[in-house]
């Protein structure tokens, strides 16, 4: 089944779609940097914020996200069954920095072992020794040790939560911002498929629709005369 997915960053202030792009992924994992990279040129900034839902959760983006100026706030996807299980979770885990430690429930130090590469990531490993005589041991881990994987980025994302605790409300301000134009999009649009097939095509039918909306909604702040008065100085 061909699938196009619409990709847009949307700026909080004037609600204006500063950057869009077609793919066909049918996720978006590997969406977050090139759209606000493409977002932070469009503004002109050297520095931005980008408010995206879990879904483009990916410690790689965020840190590509980083490296240009962009700072991410996004929630981490809970995929952790630990916790449903009623086990302590992975953010129970306290990581001492100074010691390059992490405090447990027990209040006991798992230190590092040893680095390996997963998934293409190479990633640090700790555990501590007293987990085999650990009265909570049950609540912890079915197996001998309980054992804790470090990205070696993994400062980035710690980052973006801190980011995220900060701003209580930011998936509010995400979804008034970008629901909104999604929404007029669709209505726009019929709900329905794209009017031309192919990614090129699809591509251009969506710029003309985000072209649309932003000159209405540049209408609607500036009104007829300044608007004017901007495009004509644009060609100067
Ligand atoms: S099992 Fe190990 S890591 Fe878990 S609480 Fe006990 S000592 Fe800490």
């Amino acid at each position: 089944m061909v699938a196009y997915n619409v990709q847009v960053a949307v700026d909080a202030k004037h609600h204006l779609i500063v950057a869009h792009e077609v793919i066909n992924q049918g996720h978006d994992r590997s969406a977050l940097a090139s759209m606000a990279l493409a977002a932070r040129k469009a503004m002109g900034k050297r520095k931005l914020q980008a408010i995206a839902d879990r879904g483009y959760y990916s410690g790689e983006q965020i840190k590509a996200c980083e490296d240009t100026g962009v700072a991410a706030i996004l929630p981490k996807p809970n995929t952790s069954g630990a916790r449903a299980q009623g086990r302590f979770d992975r953010s129970d885990f306290i990581y001492i920095q100074k010691d390059d430690e992490y405090q447990c429930p027990a209040g006991q130090r798992a230190l590092y072992r040893f680095t390996r590469e997963e998934a293409g990531l190479q990633m640090r490993r700790y555990w501590s020794s007293a987990c085999k005589q650990c009265p909570i041991k049950s609540q912890c881990t079915p197996s001998d040790y309980r054992r804790i994987s470090r990205w070696e980025h993994e400062d980035v994302v710690e980052r973006a939560q801190q980011r995220l605790d900060q701003m209580p409300d930011a998936m509010m301000v995400r979804r008034r911002t970008v629901e909104h134009v999604f929404g007029t999009l669709k209505h726009w649009m019929g709900y329905t498929h794209f009017l031309t097939k192919r990614l090129p095509n699809v591509s251009t039918e969506m710029s003309l629709n985000v072209l649309a909306y932003n000159l209405k909604r540049v209408l609607s702040i500036l009104g007829f005369n300044k608007t004017m008065t901007a495009i004509q100085s644009m060609g100067k």
